[in-house]
């Protein structure tokens, strides 16, 4: 499947470089309102691919996204000073409007994948700009959150992250909703599989995994800058899901009629994934503070996404 990223910053590139390692797509166009970096990130990632792949990788304009099955959109402009979270929201609005009227009249039927943040409500304006199918557009929502959730519950547990079953449940940020009531190991509660290996998941140990994972992006950025190659093999791992029909289920952001009794909003639970995009949403099973949460979650983005001037 060839794949188009709009945005060849720190996310656009390492979605690039782990899609091309991993093979996913026969070819991979970059595109950039700064062509220059568009080109050098292109040229270095097709210089990983003879050690991993076959992928072509160019950077192009508009017109050379014909014939992508899936473009990723991570370009976006950043805070100024001052400058309000409504603020900057209306501006980067302003640049997928802008993005959005060049990529769809080249490719109608491709799926969108959202990156830009806040992702949520990006994935939400996209929905209502394109008029597609909202299945067809789809944020990386809590995807990392859901990874990091997994990564810490696995390390605590002495198991690998693939073999833990747990969701991270709302927005990609602060809100974000952690359900460990539905969590699961192997085939058993995380609470018996911790009891029976003799590592108790005490309060201690939650309000740490819980931390760790909410926290997460801002101790990375504190130490970087920004965070990109999480998200980056976050990105890819849906595309494989789409290009290869893989059904998988993941917890990625789409405008969603009902979550927790708030209607039309975007937001992450776990879904199925395939060639059409999302297939099928599903929803864990909640305790009452867990739906209590989701349901602020929901509430907070919604508000925030009616806001918005388009
Ligand atoms: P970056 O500044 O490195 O890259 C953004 C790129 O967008 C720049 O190269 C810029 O030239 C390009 N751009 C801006 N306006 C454009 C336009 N109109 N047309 C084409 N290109 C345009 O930023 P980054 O670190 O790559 O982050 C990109 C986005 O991803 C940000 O919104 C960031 O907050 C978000 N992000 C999301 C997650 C997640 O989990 N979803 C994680 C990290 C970052």
């Amino acid at each position: 499947m060839k794949v188009g990223i709009v945005g060849a910053g720190m996310v656009g590139s390492s979605a690039g470089y782990a899609l091309a390692l991993m093979g996913i797509a026969s070819e991979i166009v970059l595109i950039d309102q700064n062509s220059a970096l568009a080109l050098a990130q292109a040229e270095d990632i097709s210089h990983a691919v003879p050690f991993m792949s076959s992928t072509t990788v160019n950077a192009g304009g508009y017109k050379d996204l014909e014939g992508a099955g899936v473009v990723i959109l991570a370009a976006g402009v950043s805070q100024k000073p001052g400058e309000t979270r409504l603020e900057l929201l209306e501006r980067n609005a302003a640049v997928f409007r802008a993005v959005l009227s060049e990529v769809l009249p080249v490719v109608p039927e491709a799926i969108l994948l959202i990156a830009s943040n806040p992702v949520d409500i990006m994935t939400q304006i996209t929905t209502r700009i394109s008029g597609l199918q909202p299945q067809r557009v789809i944020g990386s929502g809590t995807i990392l959150d859901t990874a990091r959730f997994r990564s810490l519950i696995g390390r605590h547990l002495g198991i690998s992250p693939q073999s833990v079953h747990a969701y991270v449940l709302g927005e990609h940020g602060d809100s974000e909703v952690l359900a460990w009531s539905s969590a699961r190991a192997g085939s058993v509660s995380l609470h018996s599989f911790a009891e029976q290996v003799d590592h108790p998941l005490t309060e201690e140990i939650r309000a740490s995994i819980d931390d760790g994972v909410r926290n997460a992006a801002y101790k990375i950025i504190n130490g970087k800058g920004s965070t990109y190659y999480g998200i980056g093999a976050g990105l890819a791992r849906i595309v494989k899901a789409i290009a290869q029909d893989h059904r998988d289920v993941l917890s990625v952001s789409i405008v969603t009629p009902e979550v927790a009794g708030v209607r039309d909003v975007a937001l992450s639970i776990p879904r199925v994934i395939g060639a059409a995009g999302v297939m099928t949403d599903l929803f864990p099973d909640l305790d009452e503070q867990e739906h209590a949460a989701l349901n602020r979650s929901a509430s907070l983005l919604k508000g925030l996404a009616d806001s918005v001037r388009l």
